[in-house]
């Protein structure tokens, strides 16, 4: 049987692993000396995760798709039953995850949502009743092991940024945001400053640059943004951000934000690199959507999947209230 192994994909080392392993990397972290799969082998998943945090893995598991007529033996009956319960944990695990056999996620969004998702193992390594010797369970299950390292969250699997990290970045990126000549901003990020000021904000955020940036091109409307794809000027002292790579570890920055640049883009008749003075790209922006349903819920307001969630201030109508309000009240 195949549990674990390292590949290398898309030019990028992936991490291939059974679901119910990764449960395995719970409990031992809680404190587990032997899981059934082997202290080594789960031990080495833990390593390769935490030396990096955007370490692709791939859920892999068996599924024997075999037909009735093509069993030649009885001993195809004595294999599938040897990983039973394993199977089993396995689609548990991606049934919880919502996801499938070959999905791919970075480490960091696949410990968030086990945590998450999995409150406890009880229930998937072990049932009630132990309804014949197939279905006997983990002996590890009900020690308690999986809860107590769940309780501390996903920075006790994948680093995470300090306090004094995000607080010094906060400070550099702020000087630079009114320092600087011009600013450059992701494009949906122009809504957002559009949401903030449209609920009111008006001090500081530890955990973003939005007031910084509003401040900045209120007192010079002719600021010029230029616009790009990705993290931006906003971002640096943001928890998810991740300094080491520009990406932004949070489920909205796997795929849907980068969807909602491109949408603005195609709604301004823009591309990136544009660049444009402030009080003009606004102007644009406040022509051309107006409302946030247009970009931040897909115009169709559907959630087909906890990668596509839709932000909670597209119901709350902030982008609407700012836009009435307007970014420069004297131009309007
Ligand atoms: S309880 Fe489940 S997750 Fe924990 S060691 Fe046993 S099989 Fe692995
Ligand atoms: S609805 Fe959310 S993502 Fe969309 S612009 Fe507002 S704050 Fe940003």
């Amino acid at each position: 049987m195949q549990g674990y192994r390292s590949e290398i994909m898309d030019g990028s080392e992936a991490l291939v692993v059974r679901p119910h392993h990764l449960l395995c990397t719970v409990c031992l972290r809680g404190g587990c000396d032997s899981p059934p799969p082997g202290r080594e082998r789960i031990q080495r998943i833990l390593d390769q995760v935490w030396r990096n945090r955007e370490l692709p893995i791939v859920l892999d598991c068996p599924l024997y798709p075999v037909h009735y007529q093509d069993i030649k033996s009885e001993e195809y009956f004595q294999k599938v039953k040897r990983e039973l319960h394993n199977r089993k944990k396995d689609l548990d695990v991606l049934r919880r995850l919502g996801l499938v056999p070959g999905s791919r996620r970075p480490a960091w969004y696949i410990y968030g949502l086990i945590l998450d998702r999995i409150p406890t193992v009880d229930g998937i390594c072990i049932y009630e009743t132990a309804t014949s010797p197939e279905w006997e369970g983990c002996p590890h299950a009900r020690s308690g092991y999986y809860e107590k390292a769940r309780e501390k969250g996903v920075g006790f699997f994948v680093p995470s940024r300090s306090k004094e990290e995000m607080r010094k970045a906060k400070e550099d990126s702020v000087r630079s945001i009114y320092r600087d000549e011009r600013l450059f901003i992701r494009p949906h990020h122009l809504m957002c400053i559009t949401c903030f000021y449209g609920r009111g904000g008006s001090a500081p955020l530890e955990e973003d640059n939005l007031y910084e940036v509003l401040r900045r091109i209120q007192e010079d409307p002719d600021t010029p943004i230029t616009l790009i794809e990705g993290c931006c000027m906003i971002c640096p002292p943001c928890p998810s951000y991740n300094p080491d790579t520009d990406l932004c570890d949070n489920v909205c920055g796997l795929v849907r934000d980068y969807k909602k640049d491109l949408d603005v883009l195609q709604k301004l008749g823009l591309a990136p690199g544009a660049t444009m003075k402030a009080k003009d790209l606004f102007r644009l922006l406040f022509e051309r959507i107006q409302t946030s349903m247009e970009i931040c819920g897909y115009g169709d307001g559907v959630v087909t999947s906890h990668e596509w969630a839709i932000c909670g201030n597209v119901k709350a109508g902030y982008y609407e209230k700012g836009r009435e309000k307007g970014i420069f009240p004297k131009e309007r």
